[in-house]
């Protein structure tokens, strides 16, 4: 007797929420039946939702933070200091910095950060992008925004090479002062701590 099976629909279903992060089999087989159990009532606005997001939601060419229009809300903002430019690993580490209320200025998003162990090389990410702003001559600081562990270090002082390259001798290069917890990254610090560390950051030797 054969085997038991979801129907085709639901196992690719499932195969599709196993992709998302931190999602196990279980999860992913849990998440697809509840969806499923939810009716079209819920899955037809929840699945326009996701492609509706994907169609008008695109990466700023500038900072590499989310626009849905040609540049970012930051990018295109009035207001910002701008000298300064605070580099980050990804896009939702901006928004912690921002809520914060210790930083004016623009930022750079990496898009990860130099991993051998994941196969992540400087050139897998927006450092070609960083090095061309730099040069382009207006910031004075780059604040270097990256977690505390070996990756974060071995990035920030890769990177401190390239800026001070392409920045001359003029462009301070300073990182955020120990603070932000091992492994979370900007996400998991609250709002004092990370003031703190932008308060009391430092130049990179
Ligand atoms: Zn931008």
């Amino acid at each position: 007797m054969a085997q038991i099976e979801y129907p085709t629909p639901l196992l690719q279903l499932i195969a599709q929420l196993k992709r998302l992060p931190g999602i196990g089999a279980r999860s992913a087989e849990r998440i697809g039946v509840w969806l499923l159990q939810r009716g079209p009532e819920f899955m037809d606005p929840f699945a326009a939702t996701v492609q509706k997001a994907g169609s008008e939601v695109a990466e700023c060419s500038v900072c590499g933070f989310f626009r849905t229009k040609d540049l970012c809300l930051i990018c295109e903002g009035a207001g910002r200091e701008d000298s300064l430019l605070c580099v980050v690993e990804q896009p939702a580490d901006i928004l912690p910095l921002e809520r914060s209320g210790g930083y004016k200025g623009h930022y750079h998003t990496l898009r990860g950060r130099i991993s051998p162990l994941d196969n992540v090389g400087p050139e897998d990410l927006r450092i070609g992008e960083l090095s061309k702003r730099v040069r382009g001559g207006i910031f004075s600081e780059v604040i270097l925004a990256l977690s505390a562990d070996v990756e974060g270090e071995a990035t920030a002082n890769y990177l401190t090479e390239i800026l001070r390259d392409a920045g001359g001798p003029s462009l301070r290069v300073t990182r955020l002062a120990r603070g932000i917890p091992v492994g979370g990254g900007l996400e998991s610090a609250d709002e004092l701590t990370l003031c703190r560390a932008l308060e009391g950051r430092s130049l990179m030797q």
